[in-house]
């Protein structure tokens, strides 16, 4: 965690390039407050550079010529690549976003490898072109998916490696350029992703990398010339970019927040609800955007499962996230602790009575800890049971029947995740379908490389993963023949 990483260069036309100023970004470990490394801080013209590279790149041969099979062997080269740097990848998302040591070996780590490998393989096995028999006049279409163009992939400090792959590995099986933006407090460790996509041999200009904050990435959306917004991150970010993109009249895929539920049904398991919801509920230190953190207990077992999660929270090892023990890091940034400690206080002031931490440890002085931390018998027009904390505080909610409970979990203005405990699957399966969200998880709630994720309501617009996280990437030409 002591390591200084100070970066002077940009990556930009598959080369290291001089940044346009001298101007620095710092970052800052949420264990020790300290500077850790710094970034140079793009300016407009660097923008103009790395989008002016993967415009040239997305028509060259080197790239453009490559049947799908070639570009999923560069994809696999890519994949090789990152894996060789995982554990120095996961380290440093460690050291910049305090997320514990064993989930970015796994969350960031290894998931980016595995989601290039999985893309290379699909494109191989997805047609570029099909022929249909046309009508009403009889004829041939051949329907075409062509790639978007130079997309604009701009990624949170969360899960950084992996929600920029969400992004990278589809945009480029699909044979489009990318010009990623990761988040200020995270972008250390895209300068191994970049390393690794120069190792691999991806031509000039098919990865870029800008760095800088929100003027930045509102740059490079409304470029022209950007032909796809990805996007990862908040609310009001992702609808400012949905109107800039709505008047240009250019497509965006926006991953956004959430404030999903956890259905107790009345037949749940106790113990393996609750070890269940300290992942579904907590995972990150709260920090994940499809946490189900209003926890909707029946009352006829309210008290025991109040109890039972208010001693998992209790008991959760809070420390260094470099410590393979910990499961409760620091939250990534001063800004963030303080937003969560605010909201507790709302929460308090409304009313909510806390049962397990409820402020910063009392053995942390250092660190932007926040105790996990469980209000119970939260209404859920409270203010806690209505935004997104984006922290480890879950609320508790008593409902009477399985109606009401599905109608207040309905009652969000968001739809991500979610989740459901019983032990009759049937009942759980039957809960799930009556949700209004993007994703939802009976017994568990584990993302698939192979299915679409993402959002309904003020969660989002699109989905990444799966065949349609491809399809995001790729537009669609029919070609009449007459026979
Ligand atoms: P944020 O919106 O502040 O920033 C996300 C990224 O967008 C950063 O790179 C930032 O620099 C950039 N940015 C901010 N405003 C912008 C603008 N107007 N135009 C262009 N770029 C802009 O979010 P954050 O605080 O970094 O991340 C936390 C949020 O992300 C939470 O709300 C969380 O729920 C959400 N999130 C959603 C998903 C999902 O898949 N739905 C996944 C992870 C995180």
């Amino acid at each position: 965690m002591t390591t200084h990483t100070e970066r002077t260069a940009l990556f930009i036309d598959g080369e290291w390039r001089t940044p346009s100023t001298g101007d620095v970004i710092p970052v800052v470990s949420p264990l020790t407050e300290q500077r850790i490394g710094s970034v140079p801080a793009s300016t407009h013209t660097d923008v103009d550079a790395a989008v002016a590279a993967a415009r040239a790149a997305r028509r060259r041969p080197e790239w453009a010529g490559l049947a799908p099979t070639e570009r999923a062997t560069l994809l696999r080269r890519f994949a090789d690549a990152l894996e060789k740097r995982a554990e120095e990848r996961a380290a440093t998302v460690t050291s910049e976003n305090g997320m514990p040591i064993l989930l970015a070996r796994f969350a960031e780590g290894d998931a980016p490898v595995q989601l290039l490998r999985y893309y290379a393989g699909l494109v191989e096995s997805t047609p570029v072109e099909e022929r249909r028999t046309s009508q009403p006049i009889p004829g041939t279409t051949v329907v075409r998916r062509e790639p978007v163009g130079v997309v604009a992939a701009i990624a949170p400090w969360n899960f950084p490696a992996v929600l920029s792959m969400f992004k990278v590995a589809p945009a480029l099986a699909a044979g489009c350029t990318v010009v990623l933006k990761p988040s200020p407090e995270t972008t250390l460790d895209s300068y191994l992703l970049a390393e690794a996509a120069a190792e691999a041999g991806l031509p000039a200009g098919v990865l870029n990398i800008v760095t800088g904050g929100a003027e930045i990435g509102q740059y490079l959306v409304a470029h022209p010339g950007v032909d796809k917004v990805a996007f990862t991150g908040s609310t009001p970010a992702g609808r400012h970019i949905g109107r800039v993109c709505g008047e240009l009249l250019r497509p965006a895929t926006l991953e956004l927040g959430g404030k999903s539920a956890a259905l107790v049904l009345d037949d749940a398991d106790l113990d393996a609800t609750v070890a269940g919801l300290a992942t579904a509920s907590l995972l990150n230190t709260g920090q994940t955007c499809y946490m189900s953190t209003r926890i909707l207990l029946p009352h006829s077992r309210y008290s025991e499962f109040r109890d039972a999660i208010t001693e998992m929270a209790a008991g959760l090892p809070v420390g260094d996230p470099m410590d393979e023990t910990t499961v409760v890091g620091p939250l990534v940034s001063a800004r963030q602790r303080d937003r969560v400690l605010s909201l507790i206080e709302q929460g308090r002031a409304e009313g909510g009575t806390v049962t397990t931490g409820g402020g910063r440890p009392a053995d942390r002085d250092t660190g932007y800890f926040v105790a996990p931390t469980v209000f119970a018998d939260v209404d859920n027009a409270a203010t806690i049971a209505r935004q997104e904390i984006f922290g480890p505080v879950l609320t508790l909610l008593p409902y009477t029947d399985v109606d009401e409970a599905v109608a207040v979990a309905n009652d969000s203005e968001y739809g991500l995740g979610g989740t459901v405990w019983t032990t009759d699957d049937n009942r759980g399966l039957d809960v799930a379908r009556r949700v209004e969200t993007g994703s939802f998880g009976v017994n568990t709630f584990n993302l698939d490389w192979g299915s679409p994720f993402g959002g309904v309501k003020a969660s989002g617009v699109g989905r990444e993963l799966g065949p349609e996280g491809l399809a995001a990437y790729q537009n669609l030409k029919s070609i009449f023949l007459t026979a």
